[in-house]
């Protein structure tokens, strides 16, 4: 049987017309038959920028640009390319795009396929193609520091290092497998393969120990304005936001869902959540705001306690949510109450504005010397976080297999696992549904 070959793709790489330059990308195997028909040139020199003229194939010009030909398996995706850049006008892109695609096995590419496609090449792992994903939505430097990291390699080498660890150890607990008994106490054979163990499971909880710092800077921190009914939080998070993102009432309990705004603080993106008024409630769907309320407060990395001068409420206070280094502020300044007593942080006044360039100074000063707390995280998504976790419980079962007489074959099989868990991290172990979740958040042309 004829195995089908494989689609040649073709995308808008560049930003949205009109703009200066349109860059189209194509990739597959057409790729050289296509500059034949469509480009005045014919297949260019490789690796040369090429001026030519772009027909439709059928007489017609599309437009005049340079064009670079890329042959695989030099190329990004291992397979020939095609590179034309065009005046970035809809109707060029609207043309080429349409005699391109009229070919047959010549489509518009899937979001990330070309990635994708680099990524089967063996060209990059899973966390480098994340890395190339992310270095285009990074919006902070911190962001795209943290992405070039990523795409160079910075994550991979680490999973490797572990994997590399796992082998050997595995390889030795199969020897030890198959020679039991070679007169040596147990201790002599398990003792290196303890010691190797007990050094990638410190490795891996350190990792994980890193509070969530790589997640941060790629997601945002969190920070949640915590405190009584009409304390002024949501007249404080419009000043933070620098718009009507929440509705201000005189009327207690309106805010009953959790309402996020977005900012840049000390170069980080920060989510601030106004929260549900915390008080006892009868009404349910209050109540729900309040529960809400609280996992917000616990999921967050700083809480404002936000309390009232004029009705001093500080239960919120005494929560075992409060950490080190949250902030106590009060409002309502302007109304000239604010007792000595609570040792507050900041005084503020939401309404008037005075008191919140400090506070947000000091949000982004926390951010900052937050970020700074861990150097190079190898950890920057949840599915990082999710698979090493599960990693580090299979190799924790190894560890106690080998404690007993007979659980050699069971170390073995659980460090197999743990093989697979930090495979599946850098994609050795390609598993479908998890190519196809990281690869749908590309743009098209990437
Ligand atoms: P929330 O329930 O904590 O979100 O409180 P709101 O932001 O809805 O504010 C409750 C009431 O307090 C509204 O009438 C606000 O206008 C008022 N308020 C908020 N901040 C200040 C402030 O700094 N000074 C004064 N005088 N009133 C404020």
């Amino acid at each position: 049987m004829h195995m089908s070959e494989r689609d040649t793709i073709c995308a808008l790489a560049s930003g949205a017309p009109p703009a200066a330059i349109a860059i189209l990308r194509l990739s597959g195997p057409k790729v050289r038959w296509l500059a034949e028909q469509h480009l005045d040139c014919g297949v260019p020199a490789p690796r040369h920028a090429t001026l030519t003229d772009v027909g439709d194939g059928s007489g017609g010009l599309i437009d005049r640009g340079l064009v670079v030909f890329m042959p695989g398996p030099g190329s990004y995706t291992g397979e020939d390319t095609l590179e034309l850049y065009l005046h970035g006008g809809a109707a060029v892109i609207e043309h080429s795009l349409n005699a391109l695609t009229a070919h047959e096995g010549v489509r518009i590419a899937e979001p990330g396929e070309y990635t994708r496609r680099a990524f089967e090449a063996g060209k990059l792992d899973l966390t480098e193609a994340e890395g190339v994903a992310d270095i285009i939505e990074a919006e902070t430097l911190a962001q795209k520091a943290q992405a070039l990291r990523q795409l160079g390699g910075g994550l991979s080498e680490t999973y490797a290092a572990w994997r590399a660890e796992l082998t050997s150890v595995l390889a030795l607990v199969e020897v030890a497998i198959d020679f039991p008994d070679e007169g040596d106490a147990p201790q002599d054979t398990t003792a290196p393969i303890r010691v190797k163990l007990d050094h990638v499971i410190g490795e891996i909880q350190a990792a994980l120990g890193d509070g969530g710092i790589g997640e941060r800077i790629r997601d945002g921190f969190r920070v949640a304005i915590i405190g009584a009914p009409n304390a002024g939080k949501s007249t404080l998070l419009n000043r933070l936001a620098r718009r009507e993102a929440a509705i201000v009432t005189a009327k207690a309990g309106t805010t009953r869902d959790v309402i996020e705004v977005r900012r840049v603080l000390g170069g980080h993106i920060v989510w601030i959540a106004d929260t549900a008024g915390l008080r006892v409630t009868e009404d349910e769907i209050e109540a729900e705001g309040v529960r809400r309320a609280e996992r917000a407060a616990r999921e967050a990395d700083l809480r404002i306690f936000l309390i009232d001068a004029e009705a001093p409420d500080v239960s919120a206070l005494s929560t075992d949510y409060r950490m080190a280094g949250d902030l106590v502020v009060i409002n309502k300044a302007d109304l000239g109450l604010a007792p000595e007593s609570l040792n507050a942080d900041h005084v503020i006044s939401a309404k008037a504005g005075s008191g919140v360039n400090a506070l947000e100074q000091a949000i982004a000063l926390f951010v900052g010397k937050h970020a700074a707390s861990v150097e190079s995280p190898v950890i920057t998504r949840q599915r990082h976080r999710a698979r090493l976790q599960d990693g580090l419980a299979s190799l924790e079962a190894a560890r106690s297999a080998l404690e007993e007489d007979i659980g050699a074959e069971m170390a073995a099989e659980d460090i197999r696992m743990a093989l697979r868990q930090l495979g599946s991290i850098i994609g050795v172990v390609g598993v479908e549904d998890v190519l196809g979740a990281v690869f749908s958040e590309f743009c098209i042309g990437k």
